[in-house]
This record gives C-alpha cells, sequence and structure tokens, in this order.
C-alpha cells in the first residue's frame, strides 16, 4: 500500500482509500439508468442519483466504442492514446487495419500506472477485442493483476489473464457473444473477485447489444439496468467506490418504415468525382456486425491527388443528412484526434441518419430490430454517476474520460 499520488498522461490520481470500481456501460444513452429508476426496477441507481454525484458528461467522437474505453482508461483524448477507431487506414501499408492491436496504443495506462506503484488491477471487458488495449503492461499471473474478456472467459489462464476457472468461480455458463448474459457475466465476475480479491482499482466494461436494439424505458432495456443495478448494489455494499459512465450515446437511425436512413458516401463520392478518387473508411466497422451492420455516423474520407478538397467539403456539409464536413486539421484540433489516422475529411451525419459505404458492402442480415447507431456528436453526452458526494466545481465540463479523477481526487 502506498500513499503517493500517481501520475500519467499528465494527470495525477490520489491513491484510493477503498477499491475503486470504473463501469462503463456501453452505449448507455442518458434516460436509459431514468427510465429503469421511473420502472421501479433500479433502486441502486436511483440512491447514486439522489444522495451520489449525478452529472452529464461528453465522450470524444468519434463516439465509438474503442476510442472511448481508451481514453477513460487512459484519462486523455485520441489525441494523446492514438486510438481514434475500431479501424483505420494506414497509408504508408495502403491497408486497412484493426486498431485492437495493443502496439498502436501511444499512452500508459491509468492501471499500469496504479501497477507500478503496487495497486492489484482488475479489469474485465465484454469483448476478447478490447482486452489487449485495456490490459497493456500490466503484469498477469498468480496474485498479480486480472484481465480478461467475457467472450473468451473460458480459455483464461493465470500467467495470460492472471486468473482462471473463471466460470466456476462467477458459476455462469459462458455467455453467447450476442447476449445480454455477455454484460452480466462482467458484473457477477466482477463481485466474485471482489469479495476474493479486493483489488484496488477495477473497470468493467460492458457491450451495447442490448442498447444497439432496444430504447429507452423498454422491457428488455429496464431488464438490462435491473440487472446491472443488482450487481452494482453488491459492490456498493463491499464499500467499494462506484463510478459510472457510458462510452457513447445511442440514438435511431432509421426512417418511418423502420429501414435503416443511410447516407452511401462511396457511392456519392464516386457519383460526384468519379470511381477511384476517394476512399471511404468507417471506423464502426468490426468482426461483430449484427449489432449495426457498420452502420454509424462517423466517417473519414481519403482524397486522391486532383481533388478540390475546399469545394467537396462545401459540398458534403450542405448535403441533406450530413451535419458536419470538417477537413483533417480543423476535425483533429476540434475533436482532439490524431493527425495521422484521421482521413482527409471528417464526416459527421446527423442525430437519425447513418452513414455506409456502399450498399452492397454493409451486410444488414443481422439486423432484426430497426437500426440504433452511434458515432456523431448527436450521440457525444452520457451520464457520469458516482454512488458519493463529489466536490466537482459546477462549472467543470466533464468527459467520460475524467471518471478516475473523479473517483480518486473527488469523491467526498
Ligand atoms: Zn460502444
Amino acid at each position: 500500500m502506498s500513499n503517493v499520488a500517481v501520475e500519467v498522461n499528465g494527470r495525477s490520481y490520489s491513491w484510493p482509500k477503498k477499491p475503486v470500481v470504473g463501469v462503463c456501460v456501453d452505449g448507455s444513452q442518458p434516460g436509459y439508468i431514468e427510465d429503469a429508476i421511473k420502472a421501479g426496477v433500479a433502486p441502486f441507481f436511483e440512491r447514486m442519483l439522489v444522495d451520489g454525484t449525478s452529472k452529464i458528461a461528453d465522450c470524444v467522437i468519434p463516439s465509438f466504442t474503442n476510442p472511448n474505453n481508451i481514453s477513460i482508461v487512459t484519462g486523455r483524448p485520441p489525441v494523446v492514446h492514438g486510438i481514434c477507431g475500431n479501424f483505420f487506414y494506414d497509408q504508408t501499408t495502403d491497408s486497412e487495419v484493426m486498431m485492437n492491436d495493443p502496439d498502436l496504443l501511444r499512452a500508459d495506462t491509468i492501471f499500469k500506472a496504479f501497477e507500478g506503484h503496487g495497486a492489484k488491477v482488475c479489469v474485465i471487458t465484454a469483448k476478447d477485442k478490447l482486452r489487449r488495449l485495456l490490459g497493456k503492461g500490466l503484469s498477469f499471473g498468480e496474485g498479480l493483476s486480472i484481465g480478461f474478456s467475457a467472450e473468451k472467459a473460458n480459455e483464461v489462464t493465470l500467467s495470460e489473464h492472471g486468473i482462471e476457472n473463471v466460470l466456476d468461480l462467477v458459476g455462469m455458463p459462458l455467455p453467447d457473444v450476442y447476449s445480454a448474459e455477455l454484460s452480466e457475466f462482467i458484473f457477477a465476475a466482477g463481485v466474485k473477485i471482489m469479495e476474493r480479491d479486493r483489488p484496488d482499482i477495477m473497470y468493467l466494461s460492458t457491450t451495447d447489444y442490448i442498447q444497439h436494439k432496444h430504447a429507452p424505458g423498454t422491457p428488455v432495456a429496464n431488464d438490462f439496468y435491473q440487472m446491472m443495478d443488482g450487481y452494482l448494489s453488491q459492490l456498493d455494499a463491499m464499500g467499494c467506490t462506484i463510478v459510472v459512465t457510458a462510452d457513447h450515446g445511442m440514438n435511431a437511425k432509421h426512417d418511418e418504415n423502420g429501414q435503416p436512413d443511410v447516407i452511401y458516401l462511396q457511392t456519392l463520392l464516386d457519383d460526384w468525382l468519379g470511381e477511384g478518387n476517394t476512399r471511404v473508411i468507417l471506423p464502426i466497422t468490426d468482426p461483430y456486425v449484427v449489432h449495426h451492420g457498420a452502420l454509424g455516423s462517423y466517417a473519414t474520407v481519403y482524397l486522391g491527388d486532383n481533388i478540390d478538397q475546399n469545394a467537396l467539403i462545401e459540398k458534403l456539409a450542405g448535403y441533406d443528412g450530413i451535419l458536419m464536413a470538417l477537413d483533417r486539421k480543423a476535425g483533429c484540433e476540434k475533436f482532439e484526434l490524431p493527425e495521422d489516422r484521421v482521413g482527409d475529411i471528417i464526416i459527421i451525419s446527423e442525430q437519425h441518419k447513418a452513414l455506409g459505404t456502399s450498399s452492397d458492402r454493409h451486410d444488414l442480415s443481422g439486423l432484426k430490430e430497426p437500426l440504433r447507431s452511434h458515432g456523431g456528436v448527436t450521440e457525444q453526452q452520457v451520464p457520469l454517476l458516482m454512488n458519493c458526494k463529489s466536490d466537482i466545481s459546477a462549472d467543470r465540463k466533464l468527459r467520460n474520460f475524467d471518471i478516475y479523477d473523479i473517483a480518486l481526487n473527488h469523491s467526498i
């Protein structure tokens, strides 16, 4: 046990007086928690709202899962840590690269910094795609830190994940990757590990499978928040400081017939400028397309040599359904993004519009409900809740990646 303040990425964090549990509820648009409380199924969330801290924070743009999870665990925006999508176009190799390789992460995590001062850390995430990024630099083994995904909870080993036999410990079968149970497993495991090991710092990060399909206040959404409420109240009873936020919000992106309302950008640009002159990148793209068919509200475009960029930006910005089109420099400045991993133009669509490449490149067969998705500035507001009061100044503009600062430096 140490009493030092821990410095990382230019921010300072006090040593935890009791275990701190950071929770990222994937896709938790404001309204989900409030509606579950109204339905009478979330008494612990209600207590956080009434007796603790309840704020609205901004997530990072693009309002996608990976950039926000990595911002939360580093305490800084993507310009510092480099992760600005699930996916980026590497111009040096002319290839589209998944951004789940820890080598692409340019900053240390708060967890690594605390572990370096003797803290025990436990990180549990839904999908394995995030696990290696979140756990970068941690030491796993007997009595050391713990990091695993619910998706591959059956494959954990002491040497690689710091834990073994998680399914037995939790008492749940391996959850399906497309299920509410994938997220439930995280909380159930968090409670068991808190009981057994009492780590100093814990991070629980869910999947937005439910939020992509079910709006706030619907029975399935309320069930999901009821489930979380029960586990969080157990962590509360164990004396943990709990701070909850979301990686991004979520909005309906469909027309009145329930069909996805999409601007197919590559088709549009090919039509305007001819094929082969532009490359549209959708950084929401990942191997788990059932939620959203790779349709979000953020795109970035690389331009060929002979394209008049300013004229194109003007034309795009005036196009019906597009909220903003910015050049790389302006966009990266506004959204704190790394210029070397962003295209020449950043495009953001309106609240209920999605951006695609061309219709034949989106597999929408898995979309059983009308499309709900994210990525733009209309999904930027997220909740920030804590189970105790705080001394955050009233005029402070909060970010979701402030949760460990709030819990460690501002809880009272
Ligand atoms: Zn997400």
